[in-house]
């Protein structure tokens, strides 16, 4: 088969989990074809290669045959630079979480520089507690409380619309003028660090105030923080820090 060329959401990668069925495999390629990924890597797959998963791909067969086969979780994201995990369920434990609009802002803005996973669950019973600790963001698509679980392929279809509507903004030229390079999950991770220990240094965050802590990752997770923008704020911080240890104090 000829070679196809780079589709317009090359960067991202899809990991479905235990797929229990193969139709549900093959709807998933057939949707990546749509939006222009290809990127497919299953974790141990009930079912496959299967004829049920070709029949259903209609044609998206390029995928299947490019498609990862792996044992765990880990081994499907080892080269990813972040990982969003999907789930029907609102979760009790306070994840980080993201609107799937947002997952797709930040994913498309890496376009081309990051390898991004979605990765989503078990049409049986989702992803584990474990499994969603491997995540850097949780996402949860919007729907009726009462009725929230998506077929997979429907919830992968949804995640990757809005991903490349992002990503065909992106490449639009009025789209392109203000986008700095996103900083990476473990540049905000170390900013959120620098963050606490100063606040805390300041008495301003008192011990156990995970609350209020969390308040502050939201409200930076939603303005998707560029390298620069890091660098500028963790400038600020050391700046505060000089001036509380006296250093930046003038005689
Ligand atoms: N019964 C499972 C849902 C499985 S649906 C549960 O209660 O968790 C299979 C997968 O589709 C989920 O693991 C998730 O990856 C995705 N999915 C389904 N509905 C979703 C939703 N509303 N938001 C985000 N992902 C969803």
């Amino acid at each position: 088969m000829a070679a196809r060329p780079s589709g317009t959401l090359h960067f991202l990668r899809v990991v479905l989990v235990e797929p229990s069925h193969p139709g549900n495999i093959g709807a998933v390629a057939r949707v990546m074809a749509n939006m222009g990924a290809e990127d497919l890597v299953l974790i141990r797959p009930l079912e496959f290669p299967s004829p049920v998963a070709q029949a259903r791909a209609s044609g998206a067969d390029w995928i299947l045959e490019k498609a990862g086969t792996c044992l765990t979780l880990d081994e499907a994201i080892a080269d990813c630079d972040l990982v969003f995990g999907t789930t029907a369920r609102k979760r009790s434990v306070d994840w980080p979480s993201l609107e799937p609009w947002e997952v797709s802002h930040g994913a498309s803005l890496t376009g081309g520089r990051s390898r991004v996973a979605i990765v989503f669950g078990r049409e049986s019973s989702g992803l584990t507690n474990t499994e969603l600790d491997r995540c850097n963001y949780l996402v949860r698509i919007p729907v009726e409380d009462d009725f929230s679980s998506l077929n997979l392929a429907a919830a992968v279809t949804v995640i990757l619309y809005e991903a490349r509507k992002h990503a065909l903004q992106r490449d639009r030229p009025e789209g392109k003028k203000d986008l700095g390079e996103l900083a990476s999950a473990g540049e905000v991770a170390r900013f959120y660090g620098h963050l606490e220990s100063i606040l805390c240094g300041t008495g301003f965050l008192k011990d156990n105030s995970p609350v209020l802590m969390r308040k502050l990752y939201r409200l930076f997770n939603r303005v998707h923080l560029t390298r620069e923008e890091v660098n500028i704020l963790r400038g600020v911080l050391s700046s505060v820090r000089e001036c509380t240890t006296g250093r930046g104090q003038k005689p």
